[in-house]
């Protein structure tokens, strides 16, 4: 696990890259994967989506890697420190093994939106599409068949952006308060689809 990009981001590749281009799933975390809970700091009180888990499990199980994209504001904002963020997501992935289920790569953007103290342009923060760019390169995804999975619509409009066609509202966390405006990104290149 180690901060890149200036410290602009926080990767956690968990398996080589593969010779061939692979297909992935990629995951938002809060709300998604795990219950949300606000600005989380502590590994007691990560509770696994089990929806999200079996999808995780069928991924393993056909090939596709599994990537999480999150963005932890929090750090940014000063809430908290990435040690507290690795200590959550260390009992994320104990937690996911326990269910049998695997995470090729971790992806965490810091950075607040510009309102709350954040750069003006961020690559990494959702709905921008540079951690996915990046999970893409480090492990040889091929972004065309991929699919991604979130409760927000920063985390479909990322997926849109990143050139990924279809996108998935998970129905918890933040879906019910995001759907109308997930639907609006549904057009010919990008298919919207809900748990
Ligand atoms: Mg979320």
């Amino acid at each position: 696990m180690t901060l890149v990009e200036n410290g602009n981001l926080w990767a956690d590749i968990r398996s080589p890259a593969m010779r061939k281009t692979r297909r992935g799933l990629f995951l938002d975390r809060d709300g998604t994967l795990i219950e949300l809970v606000d600005y989380l700091a502590d590994p007691g009180k990560v509770t696994l989506l089990t929806d999200t888990v079996s999808e995780v499990r069928r991924a393993n199980s056909a090939g596709i890697a599994v990537v999480i994209v999150t963005n932890q504001s929090g750090i940014g904002r000063g809430l908290y420190q990435w040690a507290d963020f690795e200590a959550v997501q260390a009992r994320v992935i104990e937690l996911l093994l326990e269910a049998g289920a695997k995470i090729d790569a971790v992806y965490a953007c810091p950075h607040p939106p510009p309102d709350a103290g954040g750069p003006l342009v961020s690559a990494y923060r959702k709905p921008a599409p540079g951690m996915l760019m990046r999970a893409s390169r480090d492990l040889g995804l091929d972004l065309a068949t991929s699919r991604i999975i979130g409760d927000s619509v920063s985390d479909l409009a990322a997926g849109k952006a990143a050139g990924i066609p279809v996108g998935i509202l998970a129905g918890t966390g933040h879906s019910e308060r995001d759907a109308t405006a997930v639907k609006m990104l549904a057009d010919e290149e990008f298919e919207v689809n809900f748990f």
